[in-house]
Order: structure tokens, then C-alpha cells, then sequence
């Protein structure tokens, strides 16, 4: 059984469609992840949210779904955030918004949880310190847990002694082991990490690994729908640069 880890589409269909072409040739997908922010930021909320709703098998709600459907002020966005999440309230389909309305901020399913941010707080809290990692382990019951929000791609082992291994090496077979565990598979529509490709990870439930990948897209062509939406332009600048 392999599945696709996905986050942070971020509404880049070309994105999305670009990893889905890049998944296809390298291996048959059993099943499909998504740990929040389908939407926000790009040009293309309907188009990837009809997407996932086709494909994937277990989706959660980000904090740009939220917001994009009200249930979230957009006072603690950024000024682009909020104006991005302005936009994208509006060009929401009714049909789309009632399926956003019914995504659940945690899932389970194996030897995973799912949720956006962190198992404290799937929301708002960015998982990214050694801290924060240990301090979330109270926080669900499973071995493992996938989170997205802060844009990075990696895996964190945190062993009961001794230090915590990060892992983030590209097209590197990764063993999960016995200890629990914290996978970023990275954003597919927005990657913060210095490398503007698309981001995704593969896990593979059989021989229990995990694989970083990126995908090449057009990013040109997401930045020119961007500016026809009248999106802010920082936004479109920064895929570009993956920063
Ligand atoms: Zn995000």
C-alpha cells in the first residue's frame, strides 16, 4: 500500500496536476492524503479542491479553509493572506464551501493521525522546533502523525532517549523504525523551503518508509492566473523563489 502525502496546494492546480503526473510515473498510488490549506493564496480553489474531493481518501482542514469559509477571522493573516483569503471566499462555489464546512481537523487511520498544524493545535501552531515536537506527543495516539502548515518537507524521529533525527533528503527510501515520528511531506503550491518545485512525500505502508519528492510545474503559468485574479502580486512573486 503506497500513499501519496499531500499539503499546502495552496489552490496551484498547476502544481497539483504536475505532482499527480510525477506520482503516475513513478509508482501505482493506493491512496491519497491531504493535511489542510487546499486553498488559499492561488488562483485555483475551486479547481483543486474539486480534485481532491475526486482523489483522496482522508482530507483536513487547514487554516485557509477556514478563513475561506468564514469560520476563521483573518485578523491574524498577514495583509496578502487576508486579501487572498478575501478573494477566495468570493470565488467559492456553494458546492465547494459545504464540502470545505464538513472537513474535520483531525483524522486517524493506522498508524497515523492527520491534522494541518499540530495535534494540540491543528489550526495555528507551525511544528517545527525540538520543543514543540516532544511537547505534541501527549497529543495523539499513534505512532506516527502528518502535519503541513509551515512549508517544510521532512520527517522527525524522536526516539523515548537520546536525540531526534531529522530527515529531509530528496528521492532518499527512509525507514520509518519503531520510534514515533512527525512527517511535513512539504507544500505542493507554495514550498518555503528555498526549492520552488512542488512538494510531496510517498509513504509506504508495507515496508513502512517515506520518500521526499519534488515535481517541475509551470510556475509561470500559475503566477499570469494570479495576476488575472487581481491576487497581490508578493504572492505570485514568491513561487518563484520558494520563500
Ligand atoms: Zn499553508
Amino acid at each position: 500500500m503506497k500513499i501519496l502525502l499531500l499539503s499546502d496546494i495552496h489552490a496551484n492546480l498547476t502544481a497539483l496536476e504536475a505532482v499527480m503526473v510525477n506520482v503516475a510515473e513513478l509508482a501505482p498510488i493506493d491512496a491519497i492524503w491531504v493535511s489542510g490549506d487546499t486553498v488559499g493564496y492561488g488562483p485555483d480553489p475551486n479547481e483543486c479542491i474539486e480534485l481532491v474531493r475526486e482523489s483522496a481518501n482522508m482530507v483536513v482542514a487547514g487554516n485557509h479553509e477556514l478563513a475561506a469559509i468564514g469560520k476563521l477571522s483573518t485578523e491574524e493573516f498577514n495583509a496578502y493572506a487576508a486579501a487572498a483569503a478575501d478573494w477566495t471566499q468570493k470565488s467559492l462555489t456553494d458546492s465547494v464551501a459545504e464540502y470545505i464546512a464538513e472537513m474535520p481537523l483531525r483524522l486517524e487511520h493506522g498508524d497515523f493521525t492527520l491534522v494541518h498544524g499540530s495535534p494540540r493545535d491543528p489550526v495555528w501552531e507551525y511544528l517545527l522546533t525540538d520543543d514543540g515536537f516532544r511537547a505534541n506527543l501527549d497529543h495523539f495516539e499513534t505512532p506516527g502523525c502528518v502535519v503541513g502548515h509551515s512549508h517544510m518537507q521532512f520527517m522527525v524521529q524522536i526516539p523515548d532517549d537520546g536525540a531526534m533525527v531529522v530527515r529531509a533528503e530528496q528521492d532518499v527510501v527512509v525507514n520509518i523504525g519503531d520510534d514515533r515520528f512527525f512527517i511535513n511531506p512539504g507544500s505542493v503550491g507554495q514550498p518555503r523551503d528555498g526549492d520552488p518545485r512542488a512538494a510531496y512525500a510517498i509513504y509506504d505502508e508495507g515496508e513502512r518508509t517515506v520518500t521526499f519528492k519534488r515535481a517541475e510545474y509551470d510556475i509561470g503559468a500559475t503566477q499570469k492566473r494570479m495576476e488575472s485574479a487581481g491576487l497581490p502580486e508578493v504572492l505570485a512573486d514568491r513561487l518563484s523563489h520558494g520563500r
